[in-house]
């Protein structure tokens, strides 16, 4: 049946191009996105501050303090904004030092 199968192969051509646009224009990819808080201002609970969340903001944009992307204690990466602890070593995100 040439006349499905192209049909079907232009649709897959179709999701492949919108894929391939959204990644020219740069825009956000939800998984790639390295979430950042200031462990001053952050609540934990609530969402990260999008000047936070920018790849080029190193330190909080209303205090100062250096923006904290991993666990202090284990390095490892801030999974969510939800977590108020470190699933891996149970160090509180939102903590002075
Ligand atoms: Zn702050
Ligand atoms: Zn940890």
């Amino acid at each position: 049946m040439p006349y499905y199968s192209s049909a079907g192969l232009s649709r897959a051509l179709q999701v492949l191009e919108e894929y391939l646009d959204a990644v020219c224009k740069g825009l956000p990819v939800a998984a790639v996105q390295q979430l950042k808080i200031c462990p001053q201002c952050w609540t934990p609970g609530t969402e990260a501050e999008q000047m936070w969340l920018n790849p080029r903001s190193k330190y909080c944009f209303s205090c100062g303090t250096q923006l904290r992307e991993r666990c202090v204690s284990c390095n490892e990466p801030i999974k969510s904004i939800k977590f108020r602890f470190c699933p891996y070593c149970g160090n509180a995100y939102k903590s002075a030092k």
